[in-house]
């Protein structure tokens, strides 16, 4: 229902293609979850957001509330940009101070198999969206962009559930929503990508622009073009059916488990904005 009052959460979740083909977090029918809402649109000042889930979660720690988003918030006829700051309008508003995201991957990294399992620790933007930001009013310094502890818990769920778990590499963002060619794919492996893929970004660093760590999960779909070989439609589609509840359990142990008041130094490096821009005369 658009107009709804955004309900508390501490944890954020941009729901990707690894759980796209499963209903998060109900499917798991884990006992720790209550679904506490559903269906949930609010009216923001960037468009009416996409649906979230509310629910929370019961761990070691004590109980957590979470929102969760499909496909990073991506509908038909919403530009990506405007669906990602909807998204995190929202986050803010609930007070979110932890985004966890997954999502399926190409390689570029020719070490890199199908079903391998990235928790990337660097990023590199090649996407032209332009003026991304909720606040906008601090400095976003970009040393240590993905939060240490929230990948540690990340990595620790994922390593006992896939034959290989890597704990860093760099995500190398593009637009979308078509694949790349040969000869894009050469010219990104020689920039330093090891996946590439169509999230992360902005994600990334909106998070650190409404005060939140950001971390995410991603599993290797098909090959880069003209890395080791030809990817095939059939195994990439097997992915996405086969992988997603355990992508979708890593998640929710990463929010079951992880520490709010880490020390991860994540919020050290948002800074006041020594740049207070003029407002558009109305
Ligand atoms: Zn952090």
């Amino acid at each position: 229902m658009a107009g709804t009052i955004v309900p508390h959460a501490q944890f954020g979740i941009c729901g990707g293609s690894g759980t796209l083909s499963f209903a998060f977090p109900a499917g798991l029918a884990d006992e720790r979850v209550t679904v506490l809402a559903e269906d949930l649109v609010f009216d923001t000042p960037f468009g009416r957001s996409p649906a979230f889930t509310h629910f929370s979660v019961d761990g070691p720690l004590g109980t957590r509330h979470a929102l969760a988003v499909k496909m990073h918030g991506w509908r038909r006829n919403v530009k990506r940009g405007d669906a990602s700051l909807q998204v995190f309008w929202v986050f803010h508003e609930a007070g979110v101070r932890k985004v966890v995201a997954d999502g399926g991957v190409g390689s570029l990294n020719h070490l890199l198999d199908p079903r391998d399992v990235v928790v990337p620790n660097d990023f590199i933007d090649l996407t032209v969206k332009q003026d991304i930001y909720v606040r906008g009013d601090h400095l976003l310094v970009m040393r240590q962009p993905v939060c240490p502890d929230l990948s540690r818990h990340l990595y620790l769920s994922a390593s006992p559930a896939f034959p290989r778990v890597y704990r860093r590499g760099t995500y190398l963002v593009t637009d979308g929503p078509r694949f790349e060619t040969p000869a894009e794919v050469d010219y990104m492996k020689r920039l330093g990508g090891d996946v590439i893929g169509q999230s992360f970004a902005p994600e990334v660093f909106l998070s650190r622009d409404i005060g939140a760590c950001y971390a995410g999960i991603y599993i290797v779909v098909n090959y880069g073009e003209g890395v080791v070989k030809e990817w095939e439609h059939a195994e990439m589609k097997s992915i996405f059916f086969d992988e997603s509840e355990t992508i979708a359990r890593c998640v929710l142990d990463t929010v079951a488990e992880a520490d709010l008041q880490a020390a991860c130094g994540c919020m050290d490096l948002r800074k006041p904005s020594l740049l207070g821009l003029p407002e558009e005369p109305r």
